[in-house]
C-alpha cells in the first residue's frame, strides 16, 4: 500500500520531498547531481504555501507528512493526443503495424462508428485513465473532415465542460493538408474552431501546392487569432522537409501566436547541412515541437520482410533544445491502428523517451519536457511547475532517484490534486466492451 497519513483538513507539509529543480521556482543551485533538492512543501487550501530546503537529518515536525526521499514531480501536461481514435483497436485493428494499415483502418472505423455517443464514451474513458495516472491538462487532436466535424467538435466541447477543473482540455482540428484545397470548407472549419476556442490544426505532406495551402492556414490563423498544431513529417523519406516549410511560412506571415509541430521523423535521416537550415529557420520562427517516441517506434521502420527495424523513428531532440526551441515529448495514440498499445501514462512516455531519445547522463531539464515546455505552448499559466502560491498538483512517487523511478511503473503512485488524493483507480477495458462489437 502506498497510502500517506495526509489530513482531511487539507492542510499540511510535506516533508523531506525530493523536487527536481527544472520543475520547481527558486531552487537553480541548490540540486544535487541528478537535478533533485530536498523540500519541505506546505500545503493550504489546495494550494502550495511555501516550499524551503528541507534541513537533512531533522525529525520529522508534528502533523508533517514524512515523505523520506520521494520524489514529487508536478501534475503532467500531455500536449499531442487522440482521444477521438483511442481505444477503438478492438474492433479496428491495424493488420500489419504499417501506417498505411493505420490510415485505412481509423478511417473506415471513423466511417462506420464514430457517433457522439461513441466518441464521447471514449473520450470519457481516456481522461479518466489520464486523471487517474496524474496528467493536468491535454490537447487532443481531432479527426475533422466532414461530416466528422460536427459530430466531434460538440462532443469535445461538453466533455471539456464536465472536466473543468480536472483537466485542461484543448482540441485542434485534424485534416489532411490537401483537404484545405476546399477552400469554402477550410473556412467554415476554421470558424467552427474559433467558436469551439480551438486551435487550427493539419497533417502537412509534400504536395506541389504546400507552400500556398501553408500560406491560407496561416491567413486563417491570423483572421482568427488562433493557434497552429502540425503533423509534419511523420516518415522516414529524405525528401520530406514539411517542418522547414512551417517556418518559412510563420517568418513570411511574422506569425506571433503558438505554433506546435509534431513527429518531424524524417529530420533524422537528412543531411547535416538541411538540418542545420531547417533547425535555424523553426528557431527563428519559434516554433515548439513535440516528439511522440512510442508511436514513432511502433510505426516507423515497420517491415514486412522479417527483417529487424534499424532506426528509433523519433526527432532531433537534442539538437533543437541546444538551440532553445522548446521541446516536448508526448502520448500520441492510444490503442488505436496507429498504436497498439498505451494508456495515457505521461511516466511511462517519459520513461521510454529517456530510453529512446537517451534523456539521460546528465537528466537535465528534461523533464520539463513532460511538464512546464507543453503548458507553455498551451498557454496554461501555474502548470507543470511547483511554485509557492500555485495549486498542489503534485504527484508522489516511490522512487527517490532516477533509477528507482524509472524502473517500474509506479502504478500505486499518489496524486494530489487541489492537495488531496484522489481516487487513482484506473477504469475498467470491460466498459468498452459493448462499443467493440462488430
Ligand atoms: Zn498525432
Amino acid at each position: 500500500m502506498n497510502k500517506l497519513p495526509i489530513p482531511p483538513s487539507g492542510i499540511y507539509t510535506f516533508e523531506n520531498a525530493r523536487l527536481h529543480a527544472s520543475l520547481t521556482v527558486g531552487f537553480d543551485g541548490l540540486a544535487d547531481a541528478d537535478g533533485f533538492v530536498s523540500a519541505d512543501v506546505a500545503i493550504n487550501g489546495g494550494r502550495i504555501v511555501s516550499i524551503a530546503p528541507h534541513r537533512l537529518g531533522t525529525p520529522a515536525s508534528p502533523g508533517a507528512v514524512d515523505l523520506k526521499g520521494r520524489i514529487v514531480l508536478p501534475c503532467f501536461v500531455d500536449c499531442h493526443t487522440h482521444l477521438d481514435k483511442g481505444h477503438i483497436w478492438q474492433r479496428s485493428p491495424n493488420p500489419d503495424g504499417s501506417f498505411a494499415g493505420a490510415l485505412y483502418a481509423a478511417h473506415a472505423d471513423r466511417a462506420a462508428r464514430w457517433s457522439a455517443k461513441d466518441v464521447s464514451r471514449r473520450m470519457d474513458f481516456a481522461l479518466r485513465t489520464a486523471f487517474a495516472h496524474g496528467t493536468k491538462a491535454i490537447r487532443t487532436h481531432l479527426d475533422s473532415a466532414a461530416p466528422q466535424d460536427a459530430i466531434s467538435w460538440p462532443v469535445f466541447e461538453d466533455i471539456r465542460e464536465k472536466w473543468h477543473g480536472r483537466i485542461d482540455l484543448q482540441a485542434a482540428c485534424l485534416v489532411g493538408i490537401e483537404e484545405t484545397r476546399d477552400q469554402a470548407w477550410f473556412a467554415g472549419l476554421a470558424r467552427r474552431v474559433a467558436g469551439a476556442r480551438g486551435v487550427l490544426g493539419a497533417v502537412t505532406y509534400m504536395v506541389p501546392d504546400l507552400d500556398a495551402l501553408l500560406d491560407r492556414m496561416f491567413a486563417l490563423a491570423v483572421e482568427h487569432g488562433l493557434d497552429l498544431d502540425f503533423h509534419a513529417d511523420e516518415t522516414d523519406a529524405i525528401d520530406a522537409i514539411s517542418l522547414k516549410k512551417i517556418a518559412e511560412a510563420a517568418l513570411r506571415h511574422r506569425f506571433e501566436r503558438k505554433i506546435l509541430v509534431g513527429h518531424c521523423c524524417s529530420l533524422a535521416r537528412q543531411p547535416d547541412g538541411e538540418v542545420l537550415d531547417t533547425l535555424d529557420k523553426v528557431a527563428r520562427a519559434k516554433i515548439a515541437v513535440v516528439s511522440l517516441p512510442m508511436c514513432n517506434l511502433y510505426l516507423q521502420d515497420r517491415r514486412h520482410d522479417q527483417t529487424t527495424p534499424r532506426w528509433r523513428g523519433v526527432t532531433l531532440l537534442h539538437e533543437m533544445k541546444a538551440r532553445g526551441i522548446p521541446v516536448a515529448v508526448a502520448s500520441d495514440n492510444t490503442r488505436d491502428p496507429f498504436y497498439a498499445y498505451g494508456d495515457l501514462d505521461m511516466l511511462e512516455v517519459y520513461r521510454m523517451a529517456t530510453r529512446i531519445l537517451h534523456l539521460d547522463h546528465p537528466v537535465g531539464d528534461w523533464p520539463r519536457a513532460v511538464a512546464q515546455t507543453p503548458a507553455k505552448t498551451m498557454q496554461l499559466d501555474n502548470t507543470g511547475v511547483l511554485q509557492p502560491g500555485g495549486p498542489a498538483d503534485l504527484v508522489v512517487f516511490k522512487g527517490r532517484n532516477w533509477t528507482e523511478l524509472l524502473s517500474r511503473p509506479e502504478a500505486d503512485r499518489i496524486v494530489i490534486r487541489d492537495g488531496k488524493p484522489i481516487d487513482t483507480s484506473l477504469p475498467d477495458y470491460a466498459e468498452l466492451d459493448d462499443l467493440m462489437r462488430a
